[in-house]
């Protein structure tokens, strides 16, 4: 088999052996020739790996160790909040009584589940400050999508339809555009001022009777708190719009502050961000949509809702925009959110807020002497630095980003924001030592070191990774995702 420092090889095949032993036939043989439509069979047996299962075991086996997780190492990853995911979580979406569920058994018998569904909505509605949740959308885009077709169904219900835009700042995270877009409307960009926040003077230049809604994080994705936040959700009320709250990371305001006291409509999470959920490799998630009350008769339906003491599934909602998603969402995802929020409760939330803050600041001020900042105000859960100095050097972010994986780290987000030169974009989050946070510091400032003094060592980054400098694109294009025979 491979070496550890060696690529692994994917086709290995030795035809005969097998990695199963299944049980004699039991069962009288059918033919499914006649079972099936005669496109469906196949004319030639599959061409699949031949491996024992000690072969296959290690190579999973390999593969995993050679993937970098939040439980083997740092992962910085801004805008993303990849946050320790507590094992209590996964206990708690085992039981029997959950796990084993199945979608479609009565409402009678699956009160424990949708007590847990209506009370994960009633936490989150406090924790939002809005007046009712769905818990149906199974990611934050998904999340955004759903909100923006509340959005447009409520304007509808109004007779109001010549709101065919959403303006979106340029410092929003790609998904906020490109949900406006299949939600069927015109993105467009609002500027952000030189301290990094919404230019006002440009909004107020793009709000019109045009105007369906302002999509916004807050804290933006530089970190910042939008100071005029009652002034910004003000000028879209009374141009008669809504705003959304993207909301994925909510890990700088969580027990602190609101989105519904800040003047917003409609707010998406991220369970799988900031409540623990674990994410990365596409799933499963969860990306319940917050509203306030005008914006409740278009909730998707079922709506889970309690009766007397019963819980229900309320179908009979004639101004819903529909099911987003088969059953109730990610039902596994909610269950660890739950876990999450009754394990910590709102004083362990507060904590949350006030740790993810601390550290993201302690970190920014540690760095400050060697990377550009382009924004010198405190920071909240997450900050950018410019690689602007290093570039100058020969040395690009992304070289810098690559060289950190020489040292166990994953590299942090960078080249987003868009509207910050050689972005470097970092969120410790709260649940890091301070041992944790000092030594990717002293990686960091060591790099800053040897891009003066070695940059090659920079350049030529990673080292010790089994693959060093892909071909990103070539990757992105034509990726080979199946055995070859
Ligand atoms: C992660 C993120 C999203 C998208 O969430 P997905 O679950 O990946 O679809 C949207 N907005 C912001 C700010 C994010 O960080």
């Amino acid at each position: 088999m491979h070496k550890e420092n060696q690529p692994l090889i994917f086709e290995v095949s030795t035809p005969g052996r097998v990695g199963y032993s299944l049980p004699e036939f039991d069962v009288p043989e059918v033919d499914i020739a006649g079972l099936l439509p005669q496109g469906y069979i196949r004319e030639e047996e599959a061409e699949l790996p031949e491996v024992s299962e000690l072969d296959i075991m290690r190579h999973y086996t390999a593969l995993s160790r050679r993937n970098h997780g939040l439980d083997s190492g740092f992962y910085p990853l801004g805008s993303c909040t990849m946050k320790y995911n507590p094992k209590i979580n996964e206990a708690v979406a085992r039981f029997n009584g959950f796990a084993h569920l199945h979608p479609l058994q009565d409402e009678s018998s699956v009160q424990g589940a949708l007590e847990l569904i209506y009370d994960l909505q009633e936490h989150l509605t406090e924790i939002t400050g809005m007046d009712a949740v769905t818990l149906q959308p199974a990611a934050g885009a998904h999340g955004e999508w759903t909100g923006l077709m509340l959005i447009r169904a409520y304007h509808e219900a109004n007779g109001d339809s010549g709101r065919t835009k959403v303006i979106v700042p340029d410092s929003a995270h790609g998904t906020n555009p490109a949900s406006s877009v299949v939600a069927g409307f015109e993105a467009v960009t609002v500027k952000s001022n030189e301290k990094g926040l919404v230019d006002l003077e440009d909004l107020r230049k793009v709000v019109g009777p045009d105007t369906a809604a302002l999509m916004l994080t807050n804290p933006n994705t530089l970190g910042l708190f939008e100071e005029s936040i009652l002034e910004i959700t003000e000028i879209i009320h009374d141009a008669g719009g809504k705003v959304y709250y993207d909301g994925a990371n909510l890990n700088a305001v969580l027990s602190k502050a609101r989105p519904g006291d800040m003047g917003f409509d409609v707010v998406h999470l991220n369970l799988h961000k900031t409540f623990t959920g674990p994410h990365g490799g596409g799933g499963p998630g969860s990306g319940p949509v917050g509203v306030k009350a005008d914006l409740i008769p278009f909730l998707p339906k079922p709506v889970v809702a309690k009766s007397g003491d019963q819980y229900v599934l309320d179908y009979d909602r004639p101004q819903s925009i529909g099911r987003v998603k088969p059953y109730y969402g990610n039902f596994g995802i909610n269950v660890r959110a739950y876990t999450y929020i009754r394990s910590l409760g709102p004083d362990g939330l507060k904590a949350v807020t006030e740790y993810a803050v601390l550290n993201a600041n302690y970190m920014m001020r540690r760095l400050e002497p060697y990377f550009d900042l382009p924004f010198t105000k405190h920071c909240k859960h997450e900050f950018v630095l410019s690689g602007k100095r290093q570039k100058k050097l020969g040395v690009r972010t992304l070289d810098m980003a690559k060289r950190l994986l020489d040292f166990g780290y994953h590299p942090p987000t960078i080249y987003f924001p868009l509207n910050v030169e050689e972005c470097i974009m970092i969120e410790p989050t709260e649940t890091e030592s301070k041992e944790t946070l000092d030594g990717f510091i002293e990686t960091m400032i060591q790099i800053a070191k040897e891009a003066e003094q070695n940059p090659e060592i920079v350049q030529e980054a990673p080292h010790s990774t089994v693959i060093g400098r892909l071909d990103e694109t070539k990757a992105a294009r034509t990726p080979v995702l199946r055995y070859q025979k």
